[in-house]
């Protein structure tokens, strides 16, 4: 008895049948011609592809969350708005999140703007760099539907971009008083130390509040601090940060540039002898962790720590950043990372744009261990870079006055959980460039040899 297949018209069968009309023989096409069209008409990189050539000195936008208008507006729609939220209960700045994405859906990327950047002043650079998938995205009630958590960051960004391009400028809260009716306290002298985002928006927030006398001193000619001098413009362009900045001075917030505490004898005492009733230190973490087996290593022979290799980078690639217009630093052959924090997976895919063949990000524990968040790990594997766990730098090659190799011992996770390193390992990569992207590192042994 034939199988039931519908229980529609009895003779359903009849017409589903396959229909003799159909081909009766194959289409007869050689492998290698098919070979030939499927790379012609290839949409995605192929397996052996070597994206490195495309990357030198390629700066474009590279953020996989960056949206276009449709897909703002497909995305927003997705939103639940759900009634608890917990996208918000998990943003730092706490934004008002499902009320922005509202404001997207419903086309109106000014409200959109006005809510966020209202609760962050750095709305736009969040929207570019934060790690979301850490906060917001994160706690998305989508997480587990088939289409996945929403691009919170991307519609960030989308919302901020559009009210950028609307050149709006940021006016005092018109329910304020204006100044000079403003009570004493509202004018004293306020100094803010270093013009990176903590002070941008400690400042924003001050001038929103109604005070008049704001001012940032900032030991560089660039402003935005780790924005700009690390982070690449690939991830941050520099425009980004000025809007941002506009948007402060607009209220009235001055900056000075070449001053700063310890420059030209500034002091919190000389800050107090000129007026100043309050400071606002935002000096951020300026030194690099630097191990011992790197002592006396230098850019000359190929070293690098990511504090020396990222600003360089910076300087090049950001138009209006540096008068000097340096060049990229020139990287040649084969660049070895050290570390699996975000700022390793920068230096990595900055090194690319340098102009790399290969590189290596190469760190001390497991791939469940990394630190960075998996949208710069992701962009790192799709441009190729290789990652090498489980192995400790113990020594720099030398060959003539340059970097030829480096060694490592492998490390491993015991049964209580310690990190052990096993001198007995020795693994040696060929290595032209060195970049130390990390913390403190479980080796402390030192030394240098000509091999
Ligand atoms: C490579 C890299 C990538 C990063 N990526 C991300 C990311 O994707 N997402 C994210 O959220 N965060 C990221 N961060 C972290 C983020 O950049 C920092 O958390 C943030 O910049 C800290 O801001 P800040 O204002 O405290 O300090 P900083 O940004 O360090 O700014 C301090 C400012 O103070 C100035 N200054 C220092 N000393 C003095 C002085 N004595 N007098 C006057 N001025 C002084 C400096 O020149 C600088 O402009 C990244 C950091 C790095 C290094
Ligand atoms: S948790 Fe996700 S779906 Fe719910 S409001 Fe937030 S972004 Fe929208």
């Amino acid at each position: 008895m034939s199988r039931v297949l519908s229980f529609d018209l009895p003779d359903i069968e009849n017409l589903l049948m396959l229909n003799p009309r159909v081909k009766t023989c194959a289409s007869l096409r050689s492998t290698a011609t098919t070979k030939i069209d499927k790379a012609h008409w290839k949409r995605n990189a192929a397996k052996n592809y070597s994206s490195y050539e495309k990357l030198e000195n390629n700066f474009d936008d590279i953020k996989h969350t960056t949206l276009s208008e449709r897909g703002a507006l497909r995305e927003a729609m997705r939103c639940l708005k759900c009634a608890d939220a917990p996208c918000q209960k998990s943003c730092p700045t706490n934004l008002d999140i499902k009320s922005f994405i509202t404001s997207i859906a419903n086309k109106n990327y000014y409200g959109a703007a006005k809510s966020i950047l209202s609760d962050n002043p750095l709305g736009l650079t969040c929207g570019m760099v934060c790690p979301t998938s850490d906060l917001c995205v994160g706690g998305c009630n989508l997480h587990a539907s088939e289409e996945g958590a929403i691009n919170i960051g991307g519609l960030q960004q989308f919302a901020t971009e559009v009210f950028k391009e609307m050149k709006i400028p940021q006016v005092r809260n018109p329910s304020l008083p204006p100044p000079e009716e403003l009570p004493k306290s509202f004018h004293p002298k306020i100094a803010l130390i270093g013009c990176g985002p903590a002070s941008i928006s400690c400042a924003s927030f001050l001038a929103r509040l109604g005070y008049s006398d704001i001012t940032i001193f900032e030991k560089e000619e660039y402003i935005g601090g780790l924005s700009t001098s690390e982070i690449p413009q690939f991830r941050l362009p520099y425009d980004v940060v000025k809007f941002e900045i506009k948007l402060m001075k607009d209220l009235g917030v001055k900056i000075v540039h070449g001053k700063g505490l310890g420059i030209e004898g500034m002091t919190l005492e000389t800050l107090k002898e000129d007026g100043y009733k309050t400071v606002f230190i935002g000096i951020g973490l300026p030194e690099p962790k630097r191990d011992l087996i790197f002592e006396g290593l230098t850019v000359e022979h190929g070293f690098y720590t990511s504090k020396e290799f990222l600003p360089l980078v910076a300087k090049a690639s950001k138009t209006g950043l540096c008068a000097c217009r340096s060049g990229l630093p020139s990287l040649q052959g084969t660049v070895i990372v050290l570390g699996a924090g975000d700022t390793a997976f920068d230096c990595a895919t900055s090194a690319l744009r340098c102009g790399a063949h290969r590189v290596f990000v190469v760190f001390r524990k497991g791939f469940t261990n990394i630190r960075a968040v998996p949208e710069e790990v992701e962009l790192a594997k799709q441009e190729k870079c290789e990652f090498l766990p489980y192995m400790s730098p113990r020594r720099i090659i030398l060959k003539g006055q340059r970097i030829s190799a480096i060694e490592f011992v492998h490390t491993e996770q015991n049964d209580a959980g310690d990190w052990i390193e096993d001198e007995d390992q020795v693994i040696r990569l060929k290595a032209n460039v060195v970049i130390s992207a990390f913390g403190s590192i479980l080796s402390n042994s030192s030394g240098f040899s000509n091999g």
